[in-house]
């Protein structure tokens, strides 16, 4: 490895967060661990290239291979999602939201997204967001008794508004989003229909979450997430939004894609085309769904009371701790967690009364249904005892064991 000897300070932290990844137990929702070949692809040459425009259509030489590169990730994007167009440039999941936005709305314009205490993301009207402070953003909520989403009133409220966009697809949301009802809502009021798929791409693609890709004119997802391939975002919609699409990207708010992350995103969606990955979205909803009813039995309330995909928020005000103090005692045991916002959340958003737990990094290690009782078990106890150290070292060192027992990455060395 030529980094070890030119730039020791970084080699030592690469190695350090390397062994980091695989003794602690990551629970982050929107957190994997890509294959070798999805790395491989990142670290490429292609990050040598300026690529500006699109295949075919490019605004400096010497894109023959890089041309090729792109194609490919774009036919296997359309073919995983059954979709028209799509668009594998985005750098980020922000980035794909601000280029969607670009293309469909104009600034000022009035649109409806699901309001981040109940599990919205930034980019759907935060007032500290461009999302926010460029456009008109209204906010919807789940319903206060059930948590979930109610589609009567969301339309009775878009009747009100009248946006000219509505989003949905969230960050902290435990059920499945009805998308024919949000078509629906859209053809009423005459409103773009946007799904930010970002969370749970990986679980449409394997057959466990409903598409959107028959009702939407404009889908948004990263790629790192559930999809597990590079850090990055796509955007989809049908063939005849694709021009508007495209235009959003670039020139409308970004340069140079960055190609050899397409080059990987194009390993992701090969890899996401497998038998196997049908297999791995399968088991991330099974793990989560018991990992929820453990947590369940054990005493703890979960948002809209269980979870059927791969994140579940849990309701920690009866254990008498904040989410903020929840997640630190967690990370001392080697459980990495987020905290949040529940909805109607008292707390502000650094504190919160929530955390959210998610299964993708676990089942991709390899764990199943009797790990998520065991880590069922060993949350709940450090979250009943969060200031006793000694647990904490305890749980550590339990922590360590299972990992030991589902390794990540085997030779690779950093
Ligand atoms: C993660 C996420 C994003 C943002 O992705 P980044 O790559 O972090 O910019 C956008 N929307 C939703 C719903 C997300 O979950």
């Amino acid at each position: 490895m030529k980094l070890k000897e030119t730039d020791s300070a970084i080699y030592g932290l690469l190695r350090e967060e390397f062994d980091y990844q695989k003794s602690t137990l990551r629970l982050i929702a929107s957190e994997n661990y890509t294959s070798k070949a999805v790395m491989e692809a990142t670290g490429s040459v292609a990050t040598n290239k300026y690529a500006e425009g699109y295949p075919g259509k490019r605004y400096y030489a010497g894109n023959q291979y890089i041309d090729q590169i792109e194609e490919l990730a774009i036919e296997r994007a359309k073919k995983l999602f059954n979709v028209g167009h799509a668009n594998v440039q985005p750098h980020s999941g922000s980035s794909a939201n601000i280029a969607a936005f670009f293309s469909f709305l104009e600034p000022g314009d009035k649109f409806m997204g699901l309001e981040l205490p109940h599990g919205g993301h930034l980019t759907h009207g935060s007032p500290v967001n461009f999302s926010g402070k460029w456009f008109r953003a209204v906010a919807y909520g789940v319903d206060k008794e059930t948590e979930a989403l109610d589609y009567d009133a969301i339309k009775k409220q878009a009747i009100e508004e009248k946006p000219k966009l509505i989003i949905c697809g969230y960050t902290a949301y435990p059920l499945m989003i009805d998308f024919k009802a949000f078509r629906e809502i859209c053809d009423e009021v005459g409103a773009v229909m946007m799904a930010d798929i970002s969370h749970f791409a990986g679980l449409v693609a394997g057959g466990v979450y409903n598409s959107p890709a028959p009702y939407a004119d404009v889908i948004t997802s990263t790629t790192h997430k559930t999809l597990r391939g590079p850090r990055g975002a796509i955007i989809l919609g049908p063939e005849e939004n694709g021009k508007k699409i495209d235009k959003g990207v670039f020139p409308g708010t970004q340069g140079g894609p960055l190609e050899h992350v397409i080059a990987a995103k194009a390993v992701c969606f090969h890899e996401a085309m497998q038998p196997e990955f049908k297999e791995y979205a399968t088991q991330i909803v099974k793990n989560a769904k018991v990992l929820a009813e453990e947590l369940v039995s054990l005493g703890l309330r979960l948002v809209a009371g269980k979870t059927n995909t791969h994140v579940l928020l849990v309701d920690l005000n009866q254990k008498g701790i904040t989410g903020k103090d929840a997640q630190a005692a967690l990370e001392e045991a080697g459980i990495i967690t987020n905290r949040n916002t529940i909805p109607f959340d008292t707390r502000s958003p650094f504190v919160t009364s929530g955390l959210r737990l998610g299964t993708p990094a676990l089942t991709t290690r390899g764990m199943k249904e009797d790990e998520m009782k065991h880590i069922a078990r060993m949350i709940v106890k450090v979250i009943e005892n969060p200031n006793d150290s000694e647990l904490k070292l305890k749980v550590r060192s339990e922590v360590e064991e299972l990992c030991g027992k589902f390794p990540i990455y085997g030779d690779v060395s950093y």
